[in-house]
């Protein structure tokens, strides 16, 4: 028997139903649902999406096979309704849509009315009694089948209308008369004649096979393409094409037309919401030609409609167990659905949707996890745009969109900057080149950054994710003149002081001061305001709560400072994954020191700056360890090559031949030299493969000795106010056991030292961060010294790929966009690649010492479908900037509950039962 490629659907009876969406598409799927189920569903066909490739494949035709099983399908359709394509006197008319398994919203193509021509459109003026719809229907066909089939810029066909309207001195196409309509259909078909050389096709089965190929021709065109990159959609899933008997909304006053959802998709409350347009079709109302009324007045006007309505819409919110996003045409008064699909919601409607169908009984917890995109919760914590303010700016320029939320502030150009104008009150938005770490202090004191250069893992896209500051960066249009403190972009140009905005959600830069609400969750968390007075946060919590029920992954923070720990604990971190020191070396109270340790001509000058900075460290330490409350902290020891503590070559240069030409104060002149002199030294042609990580450690092991002797010494001193501490030290960039020994050593040392002199004994462990690959193949090596391994994988995918992080956004986007690679490797773990040395990793750490705790502090670790991926291969945590916590929990539990019935990808090792008990004895997690 052939291949069944076509699927047919009726009132009552449908050859399809919901699950087959891979091959039907979502539209035809839930078609053939409510078919199946008896709802009012004009009948129609399905071309399956495999035929999609087999088009592309056979030189875009449809093979012979395939056109035998349509013309079986129409026969059948026209047996059903007793109208035939092409009759003049009782024609059928039909719908071409597209519709792929995820639904792709406009992207793809529509024909409507197709069978009309010269002699079937006075059939159907004859049958219908009203030759002015027939009219209507015809013109709507021409304009878009000249558009989408024949390829006539759709704008053509709009001027011709525009004239015609304004000639008449009508606005609405609802008040064009019959010989108005008239006059419309031959310049539409003149236009087209004069566009393509050929006349508008009367022959209504060309119509058909041309319009078939056309919706299938859509799956490609640009828009489609630039969707599904954006939405990870496969390209070689294909779109179905949907073949419908026609019904009419502009049948008179007693048909309309409209769309709604069940739920409002914007804030997730149970309420009638939609719109309709009266005698009208279809894309009316989303052309917005007229101004559609809202469903609500549905219910006056057409009050039975309306009852079936929505008994049809909440059946089908009950069938689907999901907020409906629903299509209907009432034909004088009958009702008809043509199209229903789960609605696209906002982050704030999705969690209070999942909950609430929790709570009325349809959805299962588990279910509901599996309802809400884990980045969608990034909606509710960050600062948002008020919409309508926002609607009054334009928009100059578009970059990556590194880091949520809104910001709105002054431009200024350097850190020094952005802190003294938030001195004086102002709100700032740093505009830089690119940042760099002396750079943190001026992101603190801003609103958002705003980066020319730099992709998702830069330094500014890092550290506005962990400081929860809204970033865009890589904004190549922007040109940043940092000395004369001034951006130019698309030729406007913007001088420090003036206001821009900036949306770290859509990458967009705009003109002027749009006012911003801060989340309310985030008011919870920072305790402005209290639990029970905001419904958001409750709802946000019980969702959480649910998740982590069922996670197996733990979620740890990456986080500097005991602010950021606070912040991470209070959004549920269950311990440190990662705290960079280098970063409290950055502090103007603490930088001279660290210069003066670079600079010390000796190891003895070294150790008596190192000696200043000791108790810096230790009451960082001190604080940090307190505000996690017992549960595990890695602290890193330091990893930057040193010339980043240093002032930059060329700004010495300049101070240098300046103080000379001007005859300066020459202790400064010789200063300066001596710094620069040093610069020169250090200077490396690529310093992320230099000088840095363990290897400075292991050169400078007095560093070393310092940090460790700082972690112990905050630990001991807590331990014995009687608060349990669990450091993890953990050692960079190891690419040997070796090197791992060699840090070990001095650390486990100091560790008995201090412990010693204090009297107290703590339990702690060293580990190593696996982030370049001679690490991870060497990983059963390393085991041996390393107590625990965390993936570095941002490191780790620059060395993979032999790409640095700070350049790759260079030419990243043109790879993303040209399909090259499918994703950015520095935003989602490139699985093949960095992803199978991680589970090198992790199997080979774990045949030397079994139950190694493995976990993740690369960017990656809050990434929705890396965090999967951290699941399968078996990883114990995940650690990610505080803010990303919700999303890592959610993503966790999504993992655990895909991974039901999978075999774990490492085996032997559930601690999982253990895990969750312990979770739910923890405050904070109820
Ligand atoms: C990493 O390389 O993934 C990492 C976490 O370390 P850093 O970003 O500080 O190099
Ligand atoms: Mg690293």
């Amino acid at each position: 028997m052939p291949k069944k490629y076509v699927y047919y659907f009726t009132a009552g009876r449908a050859e399809g139903d919901r699950d087959m969406k891979d091959i039907l598409g979502g539209k035809g799927a839930n078609l053939a649902e409510m078919a199946g189920i008896g709802l009012p569903v004009p009948p129609g066909f399905t071309i399956s999406t495999e035929v999609c490739n087999l088009f592309y494949l056979s030189g875009n035709k449809l093979p012979r096979e395939v056109e035998n099983q349509v013309a079986a399908a129409l026969k059948r359709l026209e047996k059903e309704t007793g109208w035939k394509l092409g009759d003049e006197k009782d024609p059928l008319l039909v719908s071409v849509r597209s519709g792929a398994k995820f639904s792709m919203p406009g992207m793809m193509d529509t024909i409507l009315n197709l069978g009309l021509n010269d002699r079937t459109v006075e059939g159907l003026a004859r049958k219908s009694g009203n030759r002015r719809f027939a009219l209507d229907c015809y013109r709507r066909l021409i304009h878009m089948f000249g558009d989408v089939v024949l390829g006539v810029p759709k704008k053509k066909f709009e001027e011709i209308l525009k004239a015609r309207k304004e000639k008449i001195g009508v606005k609405g196409d609802n008040e064009l008369k019959e010989k108005d309509l008239e006059a419309l259909i031959a310049d539409y078909k003149a236009l087209i004649e004069q566009e393509t050389g050929s006349e508008f096709p009367q022959d209504v089965r060309d119509q058909l096979r041309l319009a078939v190929a056309a919706v299938f021709g859509s799956w490609n065109n640009p828009r489609a393409i630039t969707y599904r990159r954006q939405y990870h959609i496969p390209d070689d899933l294909g779109t179905a094409v949907n073949v419908q008997t026609m019904v009419f909304g502009n049948l008179g006053p007693a048909s309309a037309t409209g769309v709604g959802f069940t739920r409002n998709p914007a804030t997730g409350v149970k309420e009638v919401y939609g719109e309709y347009l009266v005698n009208a079709q279809g894309e009316d109302v989303v052309a917005g030609i007229r101004t559609p009324s809202p469903l609500r007045e549905l219910e006056r006007e057409m009050p039975a409609v309306f009852k079936q309505l929505i008994g049809i819409t909440s059946k089908l919110e009950k069938h689907y167990r999901d907020v409906q996003d629903f299509e209907f045409t009432i034909q004088e008064g009958k009702l008809y659905m043509l199209q229903t699909r789960n609605g696209k919601r906002t982050g704030l409607a999705a969690v209070k949707i999942a909950v609430d169908l929790v709570e009325e009984g349809l959805l299962k917890k588990e279910e509901a996890l599996l309802k809400v995109e884990p980045d969608a919760l990034n909606q509710l914590l960050h600062p948002v745009f008020d919409l309508e303010e926002k609607a009054g700016h334009e928009v100059v320029a578009k970059g990556l969109a590194a880091s949520p939320g809104a910001a709105a502030g002054q431009v200024v150009f350097n850190a020094e900057e952005a802190v003294r104008w938030k001195e004086r009150g102002k709100r700032v938005i740093l505009v830089r080149e690119e940042t760099s770490p002396d750079d943190i202090h001026g992101m603190s004191a801003s609103q958002g950054i705003l980066t020319a250069t730099g992709g998702m893992t830069s330094h500014a896209a890092v550290v506005g994710r962990q400081m929860g500051k809204p970033a865009v960066v890589g904004c190549g249009a922007a040109r940043v003149d940092e000395e004369r403190r001034r951006m130019t972009v698309a030729g406007r140009v913007f001088k420090e002081g003036d206001w821009i905005s900036i949306d770290g959600g859509t990458g967009e830069v705009l003109e002027g001061d749009i006012k911003t609400k801060p989340s309310e969750i985030i008011q919870v968390i920072q305790g402005a305001l209290k639990p029970e007075e905001s419904e958001t946060y409750r709802y946000f919590v019980k969702l959480l709560s649910w998740a982590d029920r069922v996670r197996r992954l733990k979620v740890r923070a990456n986080s500097d400072t005991p602010r950021d720990a606070r912040t991470a604990y209070a959004f549920g971190a269950q311990g440190i994954g990662l705290a960079r020191t280098e970063h409290m070396f950055f502090g103007p109270d603490r930088l001279p020191i660290v210069r003066e340790m670079i600079m010390a001509a000796s190891e003895e000058k070294r150790r008596a700056a190192l000696a200043r900075l000791l108790p810096m460290q230790r009451q960082d330490f001190y604080e940090f360890f307190k505000e996690m409350h017992g549960n595990p902290v890695t602290i890193r020891t330091i990893d930057p090559p040193l010339h980043e503590f240093l002032p930059s070559r060329e700004e010495l240069m300049v101070e240098v031949a300046v103080l000379k030409a001007t005859n300066g104060d020459p202790a400064r002149l010789a200063e300066a030299e001596k710094l620069l002199a040093r610069v020169r030294e250090l200077s490396e042609f690529n310093p992320m493969l230099g000088h840095r990580g363990c290897r400075l450690g292991i050169t400078y092991p007095e560093i070393t000795e310092m940090q460790a002797q700082a972690i112990f010494e905050a630990a001991c001193a807590l331990a014995k106010e009687g608060q349990k501490v669990f450091p993890e030290i953990m050692v960079p960039l190891v690419g040997s056991v070796r090197e791992l020994s060699n840090q070990k050593e001095i650390i486990v040392r100091k560790a008995q030292e201090v412990m010693k002199a204090a009297g107290v004994k703590l339990k702690y462990t060293v580990g190593t961060m696996i982030e370049i690959p001679r690490g991870a193949l060497t990983a059963d090596e390393v085991a041996a010294e390393a107590e625990f391994f965390s993936f570095g994988t941002n490191d780790l995918t620059q060395t993979v790929f032999g790409l640095s992080r700070d350049d790759g956004g260079k030419f990243l986007n043109y790879y993303l966009r040209k399909g090259i690679w499918p994703d950015d490797p520095f935003e989602t773990i490139d699985e093949k690649g960095v992803g199978l040395l991680m589970k090198i990793a992790v199997d080979k750490g774990r045949a030397t010492r079994p139950g190694l705790k493995v976990g993740i502090c690369g960017v990656h670790g809050g990434d929705p479908r890396s965090i999967k991926f951290c699941h399968r291969i078996g990883l114990d945590y995940v650690s990610c900037s505080a803010y990303q916590i919700p999303i890592a929990r959610l993503s966790a539990a999504q993992a655990a509950l895909e991974d039901v019935g999978r075999k774990p990808v490492v085996k032997g090792r559930d601690r999982a039962g253990a895990r969750r008990a312990a979770a739910r004895k923890r405050p904070g997690r109820k």
